[in-house]
């Protein structure tokens, strides 16, 4: 500012002393004046430059001016910079709050004060139907009408949340959203959104399956209650207690059934898988089965005009490893066979093969010439506790666990089943072995 001062009082001595030299003292007073004013109109051409500059709004475009006018350029310039880092640097932020927001496996709505989207992550979107970009600063009320979910916004109570359906739901595959609104700021809501169908599936499972393993045990042990009683209040002959104590035993043996099938698959859940360092030879886990087989069948069978027609094509097995645990492959293969026996009729012919796959890996097969199994029932059939066939299953000890034992080994191992079967022909039931569980011997 001193230095300005210093060079309008030059400008004015310079205008005065030439003025001096022209015409004395008028000379001087008049040269002072023209000076000033030069210095003036100078000044004010270096401001309009410096505003029309501001006006174009990019301060980034070089401006060359000297003096006061030439600092207050770079002093804007250097303030202007440091308000466009400043505001990159919490773009920048927002933009990593949003990227972690929108990699969230839950939906994230962001709603303003009137209850309209200001933002939302595609999981959102999903659960919702919504569109992102379409969609932004409508209400939710008008996008999402189901009556519980706007009583709830209505109710302003947060504490709990509220499930409804997904938008993508179907009958045939439903989806349910957990719902949960949190507030903040002024009026301002977080909406978070979970699909929670899997957990509701899982949850009305274990219900059934609770009141599924309660029922099997109910049904033998009022059974046996029933029988207890009668011992106990009447005396009966020798014969009839004989009797009564058999059918007792049957009851308490097929309690012990579902008992033990339970405790094998928690068992299968809750080991590790196994490895493949243990390797057993197919021929004697198959001579096995088929001995049972044999055994069983003689005994369904012995009350029967005719027995089964066993046929075991298992050549193929011979000098073949395989890899896991023999006693969950046993009872699996075996699993298999059983069923086939206690389902077809005697006379009926039953053929279990080990066939080499193309793949390199083996096929076990069991065909029967049982009754065969509807269409509806065959992906059904290795839930737990399911059965096509109520009484001849009981009558023949079976628990409807067994597929579902089966299923669970032979994905331990890395086999799948395929059950293929026609109503009053028969059933094929198959598994494929995977190559890399298999060697030769
Ligand atoms: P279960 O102990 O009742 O035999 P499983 O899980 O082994 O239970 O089998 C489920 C149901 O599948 C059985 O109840 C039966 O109705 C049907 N099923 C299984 N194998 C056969 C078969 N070879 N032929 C006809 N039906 C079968």
């Amino acid at each position: 500012m001193v230095l300005r001062f210093l060079i309008f009082l030059f400008w004015q001595l310079l205008g005065g002393a030439i003025g001096w030299w022209q015409g004395s003292a008028w000379g001087a007073a008049l040269g002072a004046a023209v000076a000033a004013w030069v210095w003036f109109v100078l000044d004010m051409w270096r401001g309009g430059r410096m505003l029309r500059w501001l006006r174009q709004g990019d301060v980034q475009r070089g401006l060359e001016l000297y003096g006061l006018w030439g600092e207050a350029v770079e002093r804007v310039r250097r303030l202007v910079r440091q308000q466009q880092d400043l505001v990159r640097e919490s773009d920048k932020r927002l933009q990593d709050i949003l990227g972690a927001l929108q990699a969230s496996p839950n939906g994230v709505v962001l709603l303003d004060e009137e209850g309209r989207i200001e933002w939302c992550n595609d999981t959102a979107a999903e659960h919702f139907g919504f569109d992102p970009q379409r969609d932004a600063l409508q209400s939710i009320r008008n996008l999402v009408r189901d009556p519980e979910f706007n009583a709830y916004l209505a109710e302003h109570d947060y504490a709990r949340d509220v499930v409804l359906e997904g938008r993508s739901s179907t009958p045939s595959r439903p989806v349910r959203v957990s719902v949960h609104v949190h507030t903040y700021g002024e009026g301002r809501a977080l909406l978070l959104s979970r699909d929670v169908t899997a957990l509701e599936q899982a949850e009305a499972m274990r219900r059934d399956f609770v009141a599924n393993v309660s029922h099997e045990i109910r049904t033998p042990l009022t059974v046996l209650t029933g029988f207890v009683e009668t011992l106990q209040t009447l005396d009966l002959e020798a014969p009839d207690r004989a009797r009564y104590l058999a059918m007792m035993a049957q009851q308490a043996a097929r309690m012990q059934s579902v008992v033990q099938d339970l405790l094998t698959l928690s068992r299968l859940e809750g080991s590790p898988l196994p490895g493949m360092a243990e390797w057993t030879p197919v021929s004697s886990l198959l001579q096995r089965c088929e001995e049972e087989s044999r055994a069983l069948s003689a005994l369904l069978t012995q009350n029967q005009a005719q027995g089964h027609v066993l046929e075991f094509d298992t050549g193929a097995a011979q000098w073949q490893d395989i890899a896991g645990s023999p006693a969950e492959l046993q009872s699996a293969l075996s699993n298999l066979i059983s069923n086939a026996v206690r389902y077809t009729p005697g006379g009926g012919r039953i053929v279990v093969r080990w066939e080499r796959a193309a793949d390199g890996g083996a096929v076990f097969s069991v065909q029967d010439t049982g009754p065969g199994i509807a269409p509806e029932h065959i992906p059904r059939l290795t839930e737990r506790f399911y059965r096509v066939d109520r009484s001849r299953s009981r009558e023949t000890g079976g628990t409807g666990l067994g597929l579902a034992i089966v299923k669970h080994v032979l994905q331990r191992h890395g086999a799948s089943l395929d059950i293929r079967s026609t109503l009053g022909k028969g059933s094929t039931f198959s598994v494929h072995l995977p190559p890399a569980r298999l060697r030769s011997s």
